[in-house]
């Protein structure tokens, strides 16, 4: 929608086929977090920061295994790209602005109307921006003339134009591309939080048209114990404890670098600990999404998802988790709890709750929530998709999941994907405008 309405306002005719019902996909259903740099709410609240100052902290992060140029773009644009979607009507406010990451810097733009609001305002500024819309149509092939991209293909119908934008998403709705794109994330018993639409179907265009693609076994996962088998966040007073009996994080670390944490622990899983009087009555968490509440825990007890013990050495005995280890790790953490600090791993002092009284409880957590994917078409800074030569294939933009070289190893932090879609759709919707006006004698 980002692409199709900067693309019209450059005076190309428009028309926007969308394999769902509705239109706004993975968007409608998001949180709407917007990741941007240098923008006006930040300056409201005198947060100083730059495109470089991303840039950086995302090379950093990334240990520069990402794209330079293509990344550098981004940075570049993302505030434009806020700044847009506000003006078109979309609030963010910046009372509502954190910095859900680990630079520190407030970041993270949250819309008040969540991705629903994101999604219902872009559409609706199609129709008077005169886009045409077809829904419930899947594209199935890109029509491809001399190498030059005119057209797509659906139900065998064949529509020309001089230009196309894929931006169809990622393929989190699909076990067989995980099985080979991103096999880490297709766990057993994971689920995916986006719309089913989400195929991959860029890939198969892309491969068809001699499109490079990157990006493999990159995209976010999220731990769980999966007793909701929803986005439950889990909260941040929990104790985590690895195969060992150990810590190994700090419970509350922004979910974008956990990732790599989980990656390193044994058998790629952690235990929640918990003691009777947090079982059965848990404090609110400030997470979104948690289902963390005493009817979960005691149905998912039930439903043998938690595992209990009378003791401390009886629950590690049923975990196999090191006994010894878990007894000392609590006790310490206990001290760390009633010290007011957490000198191990700087867990707030708010989170901080003691592991008191038996029997215990414990949560078994695994990467099992997949959010995005992001192996896709390789787009250069202008998000013109690349072949394997690295050359631009005429008339063939790409934006978002379906995209690849933008999205590193890590998640910068809440809103990347968002922010991604939006930015680089804005940039691939003006380049395929121009690009169609300047070969306009094309058929
Ligand atoms: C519950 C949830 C919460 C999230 N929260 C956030 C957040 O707060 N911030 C953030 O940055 N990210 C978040 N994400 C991730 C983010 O929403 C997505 O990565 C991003 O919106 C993807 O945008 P997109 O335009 O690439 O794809 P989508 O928004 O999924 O749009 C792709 C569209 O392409 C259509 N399509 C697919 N195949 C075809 C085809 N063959 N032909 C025609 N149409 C096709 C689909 O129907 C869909 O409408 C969240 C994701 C989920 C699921």
């Amino acid at each position: 929608m980002s692409a199709a309405l900067m693309a019209s306002g450059a005076g190309a005719k428009v028309l926007l086929v969308d394999a769902g019902a509705r239109l706004g996909g993975a968007t409608a259903l998001s949180a709407g977090c917007f990741y941007a740099s240098n923008t006006r709410l930040q300056k409201e609240l005198g947060i100083e920061d730059t495109p470089e100052a991303m840039y950086t902290y995302g090379m950093a992060l990334n240990r520069y295994r990402m794209e330079p140029s293509v990344f550098r773009r981004f940075c570049d644009e993302t505030a434009g790209a806020l700044h847009w979607l506000m003006d078109l009507g979309v609030e963010y406010r910046a009372d509502m602005l954190d910095a859900n990451d680990v630079s520190g810097v407030p970041r993270c733009h949250w819309a008040a109307g969540r991705g629903e609001s994101v999604a219902a305002t872009l559409e609706g500024r199609l129709e008077p921006a005169g886009v045409q819309v077809a829904t419930n149509t899947r594209v199935r092939k890109l029509v491809v003339d001399n190498g030059t991209v005119s057209g797509i293909e659906v139900e065998g119908e064949i529509f020309r134009s001089k230009a196309v934008v894929v931006s169809s998403g990622g393929f989190g709705a699909n076990d067989e591309l995980l099985s080979k794109h991103y096999p880490s994330a297709n766990t057993k018993g994971h689920w995916y939080i986006g719309p089913p639409t989400s195929q991959g179907d860029s890939l198969a265009f892309g491969e068809a048209v001699g499109a490079d693609l990157t990006g493999a076994n990159r995209g976010l996962q999220l731990m769980s114990p999966g007793l909701a088998r929803t986005l439950e966040m889990p909260p941040p007073w929990i104790l985590l404890v690895n195969a060992l009996g150990r810590r190994f994080m700090k419970e509350s670390v922004p979910y974008c670098v956990y990732n790599s944490l989980f990656e390193a622990q044994p058998d790629r899983k952690a235990f929640a600990i918990l003691d009777h009087e947090t079982f059965t009555n848990p404090p609110r968490s400030p997470n979104p999404g948690t289902d963390w509440n005493a009817d979960v825990l005691a149905s998912s007890l039930k439903a043998g998802r938690i595992a209990t013990g009378a003791t401390l050495e009886e629950l590690a005995g049923k975990l196999a988790v090191r006994r010894e280890a878990l007894v000392q790790t609590v006790a310490r953490y206990n001290e760390h709890v009633a010290a007011g600090e957490d000198p191990d791993f700087f867990k707030q002092p708010e989170h901080l709750r003691a592991i008191g009284e038996g029997p215990y409880y414990a949560a078994t957590m695994t990467m099992q929530i997949l959010c995005f994917t992001s192996y896709g078409l390789r787009i250069d800074r202008d998000a013109r998709v690349q072949d394997k030569a690295g050359r631009p294939i005429p008339g063939l933009y790409a934006a978002g999941e379906a995209s690849g070289g933008l999205m590193g190893e890590v998640y910068l932090g809440s809103g990347n994907s968002i922010a991604n879609a939006v930015t680089m759709g804005r940039i691939a919707g003006r380049n395929a405008a121009s690009y169609s006006q300047s070969n306009a004698t094309r058929a």
